[in-house]
């Protein structure tokens, strides 16, 4: 199978809808929407000023300069008292209401105080100049944010000038997290014994699931025999997904298919042409979903990244499940036989010209963690390709963590190249 058609029988599968809750606005973040919001009013809701200034008479805009008297004022927040009167004028502030009569404002600016009574104009606003128009952001019964985008600051802020206290967004998906192994530590207040390794796919998997917004069940580990698994995955029953790090392979204490066949598996395919992670496994145990990741930490967070987190989304309504794709032309020739398609850890960067270069991490054996912490995206090169020259464009997938694009030779920012020292924080706080 191809991660093509790997990711298409996923996609059939993942055929529920999570419920809706409604919930309050600042608790949203992060959270998919589940309903049109719709402006009930224009935004903004009246004309208002764009620049603290005057608010001016149509018939005043002509013979410019010349002396106005002013009227009165007002501020941001009040009601006009007056309209406004030819050879009169009204002080305005910045988002005060636009006082009926007006037909421009002139800036503060362009005008010279005469006496505490009167201004001049010195320079002509055009008609309509810095009168914001109520609506402009967002005309009345307009649709102010989709149904199925995921609510970020801005999305939070814009529902917000719409009024909105409590929205609808989806529920969570409650995530099993399943670690099999035995040379897993499992006390980590104790030392590490011989033989024994931390665990990294606990922790790694269950950031990715909160990460995307779902909620984790677990880390629950499993020893490699087949009742503690059986009864881990029984205990996993609320879940909606079960996700299992290792153990689906072909060693001789993989248990994982054995037991889940034993449970009444639906296996709906296990080995994917794909490096790393090709010995993923996925199916339907009754109405969950169940993805068998391989335990090697860097296979299990880029099948993670490439078929768990874009389930997740589909569950929860999400219209857009995967990152961009974008074209980078490659620093450094690649390593790579036909017959598998590679996911490949890599940083992007832009030139100074804006062109993007990509180059590996480095080694990429599936079991160097570092591979994928250094990355910022996944460099996809496709099935039949084989040692892909130096200068060839491939297509490249942000990681969701991948907050900048580093630069050539500085991975880091200007200004954050090391991690400041509790001196230099002080020196930061008494200044
Ligand atoms: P498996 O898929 O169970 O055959 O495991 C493949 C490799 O991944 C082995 O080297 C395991 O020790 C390692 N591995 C499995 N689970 C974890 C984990 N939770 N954390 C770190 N390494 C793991
Ligand atoms: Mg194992």
């Amino acid at each position: 199978m191809t991660p093509e058609e790997a990711f298409q029988e996923i996609y059939t599968a993942a055929d529920i809808l999570l419920p809706v809750e409604q919930i309050p606005l600042l608790a949203t973040l992060g959270r998919i929407l589940r309903k049109d919001i719709i402006a009930q009013a224009p935004i903004p809701p009246f004309d208002n000023s764009g620049m603290d200034g005057f608010a001016l008479h149509g018939d005043d805009l002509a013979g410019i300069p010349k002396d106005l008297r002013i009227q009165g004022e007002v501020a941001a927040g009040q009601v006009p008292v007056s309209e406004v009167f030819p050879g009169g004028c009204i002080r305005i502030m910045t988002g005060a209401q636009i006082p009926s009569g007006t037909e421009a404002v002139v800036p503060v600016e362009w005008t010279t105080e005469i006496t505490p009574q009167s201004i001049r104009i010195d320079q002509r606003p055009k008609k309509g100049a810095y009168i914001r128009k109520a609506g402009k952001d967002m005309e009345q019964g307009m649709i102010v944010a989709k149904c199925g985008i995921q609510i970020t600051p801005p999305v939070l802020g814009m529902i917000a000038t719409a009024g909105y206290e409590n929205i609808e967004v989806s529920s969570s998906p409650r995530v099993a997290l399943i670690v099999t192994g035995n040379e897993l530590h499992r006390n980590p207040a104790e030392p590490l014994p011989p033989a024994k390794i931390h665990d990294a796919n606990g922790p790694g998997l269950a950031a990715q699931i909160l990460e995307v917004g779902g909620e984790v069940i677990g880390p629950l580990m499993a020893r490699d025999n087949a009742e503690s698994l059986r009864e881990t995955i029984r205990i996993s029953d609320q879940a909606h997904v079960i996700v299992i790090s290792g153990g689906v392979s072909v060693g001789k204490y993989d248990y994982v298919k054995e037991v889940l066949n034993e449970m009444g598996f639906d296996q709906r395919f296990w080995r994917v042409r794909q490096r790393p992670g090709g010995p993923m496994l996925f199916g339907m145990l009754g109405a969950q979903m169940v993805f068998g990741l391989p335990g090697n930490p860097v296979s299990s967070a880029v099948c993670f990244q490439q078929y768990v987190r874009p389930t997740l989304l589909k569950l929860m309504g999400a219209i857009k499940l995967h990152p961009p794709k974008m074209i980078a032309k490659l620093t450094t020739s690649m390593k790579k036989q036909a017959g598998l398609y590679h996911y490949v850890r890599g940083v992007v960067y832009q030139s100074e010209e804006g062109d993007l270069f990509v180059r590996p991490t480095g080694p990429q054996a599936s079991n160097l963690y570092s591979s994928l912490q250094l990355a910022n995206c996944l460099i996809h090169v496709e099935e039949e390709a084989v040692n892909p020259p130096q200068g060839k464009k491939v297509t490249i997938t942000p990681l969701p963590w991948a907050t900048f694009f580093k630069e050539k030779g500085n991975p880091a920012p200007k200004g954050f190249q090391s991690c400041p020292s509790s001196l230099g924080n002080e020196d930061a706080l008494r200044q």
